[in-house]
């Protein structure tokens, strides 16, 4: 088709990727879409993804047609730069989802493989992401070469139908793993998404129901730590690490012989067993307990570790994740709680005579003072924060300091300066 028969919108389309590859866009690191968990807004039910793995046969058509989801989305970067730029035109703004779906209006004729519900996900994903970032422009996604971005096709959930032991979608027949699962279930729009290996995956969000049960145990208090990723007041303990020393070597032979592809793989089987352990430990805690209370992590734990801080991170934020959906679809009461003195109170009589400082660390058992009680340091932690939880009426959520152990001189006296203060506002 020559180019004064294509829609003006689209005429600078392949200039457009060219171009990309001209610039060096920084490398795409994630998905535009992200697969998280969320309450839906207006029921009690919730949105889970489904993330089934495709079957290796239909990897040539989606790395296809992930070229040209590209294009669509450099296009919706290239057509928005150019409508917010204000040195060229009067009338500048920024386009919305909704105007970059009506300029893409017959772009279909010019793609072999993905339809006008995609190319309308793209547009409508590129506007919600461009003002999330505020910033006027986007990364490219880039085709080909080492930098280039995971796939990703995105579909409308009307354009997904399933048909015998697979599914349909752009008058192609895909299977996938674990196809029982979307028996008698309704899902949203959703997408095919790339891996760093290389693999694809359907990522279907479905609806669910809360299974809202009771729990046979009333209340658990877990400490975050190092050493366990997590300990329970009643002792139960989440070891750290044994998943990564584990793949550790077999990683750093792969990296050392130039095996990229194999350290990818190496990379995600490490990921996945921690993930597996997590999601074993989080249901366990949901299964036996009505109340949850987590200390929210201190920066001192942090100060004294070889480990990366964003390793350690990961894992609690994903443990912390898990507890708080996981508790909210079985009907269980979770909330984060500030840990500061719950390693140094007693929980026997609240004294603090417990290890403090980040050479208290070291201390794994302790004696109290005042009461002679000897405590395991985090399962006394643990305690502590149980304790904190149950006090607080209202959940905290997020990083907020509140209710916090506070020995008793010390919540005398700041009682007495408070009164004081408000006598010599009073006397004022
Ligand atoms: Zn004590």
């Amino acid at each position: 088709m020559s180019d004064s028969l294509m829609p003006r919108s689209f005429t600078r389309f392949h200039g457009i990727v060219r171009a990309s590859r001209r610039f060096q866009p920084p490398r795409h690191t994630g998905h535009p879409q992200e697969y998280l968990q969320m309450v839906d807004a207006d029921t009690t039910s919730f949105v889970r993804t489904f993330r089934l793995k495709v079957k290796a046969e239909s990897y040539g058509w989606l790395n296809a047609a992930a070229v040209e989801a590209n294009q669509v989305w450099n296009w919706a970067n290239a057509t928005s730069i150019d409508a917010a730029d204000r040195n060229r035109r009067a009338n500048a703004k920024f386009l919305s989802g909704f105007d970059l779906c009506n300029l893409s209006a017959g772009a279909t004729a010019y793609f072999e493989r993905i339809g006008a519900d995609t190319i309308q996900r793209i547009c409508c994903e590129y506007a919600v992401k461009r003002r999330a970032a505020k910033r006027v422009r986007l990364r490219w996604r880039v085709s080909r070469g080492a930098r280039r971005s995971l796939g990703w096709v995105p579909f409308k959930a009307a354009s997904v139908k399933r048909k015998g032991v697979g599914l349909r979608f752009c008058g192609k027949f895909f299977r996938v793993f674990e196809a029982a699962r979307l028996d008698g279930v309704k899902w949203r729009d959703g997408c095919f998404a790339q891996d760093s290996v290389g693999d694809w995956f359907l990522c279907l969000p479905v609806i669910v129901r809360p299974d809202v049960t009771v729990a046979p145990r009333e209340s658990v208090g877990i400490d975050l730590g190092l050493k366990d990723i997590a300990v329970t007041s009643d002792g139960e303990r989440l070891e750290a690490g044994r998943w990564t020393h584990a793949y550790a070597e077999k990683l750093a032979n792969a990296q050392r012989r130039g095996h990229k592809r194999q350290a990818k793989r190496i990379h995600r089987k490490a990921a996945r067993c921690r993930a597996d352990a997590l999601h074993k430990f989080s249901r366990k805690i949901i299964d036996q307990y009505q109340n949850i209370v987590v200390g929210d992590v201190s920066s001192l734990k942090l100060v004294k570790t070889r480990m990366a801080k964003s390793v350690l991170d990961a894992g609690w934020g994903a443990l912390k994740n898990q507890l708080a959906y996981k508790s909210e679809h079985a009907g269980r009461r979770f909330e984060v709680v500030d840990e500061k003195y719950t390693s140094r109170a007693c929980s026997s009589c609240g004294s603090l005579s417990g290890p403090k400082g980040v050479n208290g660390l070291r201390v794994r058992e302790w004696t109290c003072s005042e009461c002679g009680d000897s405590h395991d340091r985090d399962v006394n932690a643990a305690r502590n924060i149980v304790t904190v939880g149950l006090r607080s009426r209202a959940s905290v959520r997020g990083n907020e300091s509140s209710h916090v152990v506070i020995p008793a001189e010390q919540a005398a006296a700041s009682a007495v300066a408070r009164h004081g203060q408000g006598a010599q506002h009073a006397a004022a």
